[in-house]
């Protein structure tokens, strides 16, 4: 895969974390891209999040091999979960699990006060995994565990696996381009 460039992360602001890290697993054009599938292209979606997951805005990141495992393992979870809202359905003890193991771990985070600004410090031996899985579990709890669980939607066009939040009322798709896609297919579909 070499489409990693910065450029290719498309940054939802209004989108919780959750639904964020899930679309770390996107299409471009016509390919899967899974942004977690490189040391460079994970370090890479860190510093593209840096601010939302409460990290200051320079400074070393740790990141290797084996964090491309546990980041995965992760949004399956969290997909998982999403799905099963989107579904009314049940997800899986392990997902649940996971989800609530991790998100505990914010507790430990302490808010700090820098000349940059406020961000959260985390114990020594805190791993950038560590931190952004965290994050991210927490976002989740935050997001089911609320009202807002009730905008999620999984977006139905063709080459799109993106999740994203009903913001207006009968938004149907997660981007205008996502509903053009999926107009000129069932527009084909028809005249077939
Ligand atoms: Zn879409």
């Amino acid at each position: 895969m070499d489409t990693h460039a910065r450029t290719t992360i498309e940054i939802r602001p209004s989108e919780p974390l959750a639904v964020e890290f899930t679309s770390s697993w996107h299409y471009e054009g016509n390919t899967l891209i899974d942004e977690f599938s490189t040391v460079e292209s994970i370090a890479n979606w860190i510093v593209v999040y840096r601010d939302r997951l409460g990290m200051p805005p320079s400074g070393p990141l740790s990141v290797d091999h084996s964090d491309a495992e546990r980041l995965v393992e992760a949004r399956e979870a969290v997909r998982e979960l999403l799905d099963s809202v989107v579904d009314a359905s049940r997800p899986g003890v392990a997902a649940l699990r996971l989800i609530n193991k991790e998100a505990h771990r914010i507790h430990v985070a302490t808010l700090a006060w820098t000349p940059n600004g406020p961000h959260l410090r985390w114990p020594p031996g805190t791993s950038t995994t560590d931190q952004l899985v965290a994050q991210v579990c927490a976002s989740t709890v935050r997001v089911l565990g609320s009202p807002r669980r009730n905008l999620l939607r999984r977006c139905p066009a063709p080459r799109c696996v993106l999740f994203f939040s009903a913001l207006r009322t009968g938004q149907m798709w997660c981007s205008q381009s996502c509903g053009n896609r999926a107009r000129v297919a069932r527009h084909s579909a028809r005249s077939q």
